[in-house]
């Protein structure tokens, strides 16, 4: 009855989880403002990327600190009950980020990460965003 392998369905409920949240609408606003035109969640790329800026051949993740596991981050804390079922679905997700990240560089696609603890100040986003797609102009 139900195709997806568990390890699938785990890795489907997090990206439901973390679509649409506030950091991802925050830079789609921005970057809306910026007069940049994206899809989001594509279907069809490897990881259905939040942000896809097609003619400029650009992605923008919106990381999750707690789930995509950002480094050192304070976001990123490992709940004490169910350790072993954390780290499990901890290690997946990193695993699977990694894989997403290495299809799309090789399918020549360039990609911003922005971790949703970097999303305080927006005249620092602002200037991230616009330093990232004029990157594609050298
Ligand atoms: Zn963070």
């Amino acid at each position: 009855m139900d195709k997806l392998s568990p390890a699938r369905r785990s890795w489907n409920m997090s990206r439901i989880q973390s679509r649409n949240t506030k950091p991802e609408i925050l830079v789609r606003s921005m970057l809306h403002r910026l007069g940049y035109r994206f899809r989001i969640h594509m279907q069809g790329l490897p990881g259905q990327p939040d942000i896809v800026l097609r003619r400029h051949l650009a992605i923008i993740l919106v990381h999750g600190c707690f789930w995509h596991r950002h480094k050192g981050c304070k976001l990123a804390y490992t709940p004490k009950s169910r350790l072993e079922f954390w780290e499990r679905k901890f290690d997946e997700n990193i695993r699977r980020d990694e894989e997403v990240m290495r299809e799309l560089v090789k399918m020549g696609w360039r990609v911003l990460t922005i971790w949703e603890c970097q999303i305080t100040d927006p005249k620092e986003l602002q200037d991230r965003l616009i330093h990232f797609m004029k990157e594609e102009q050298e």
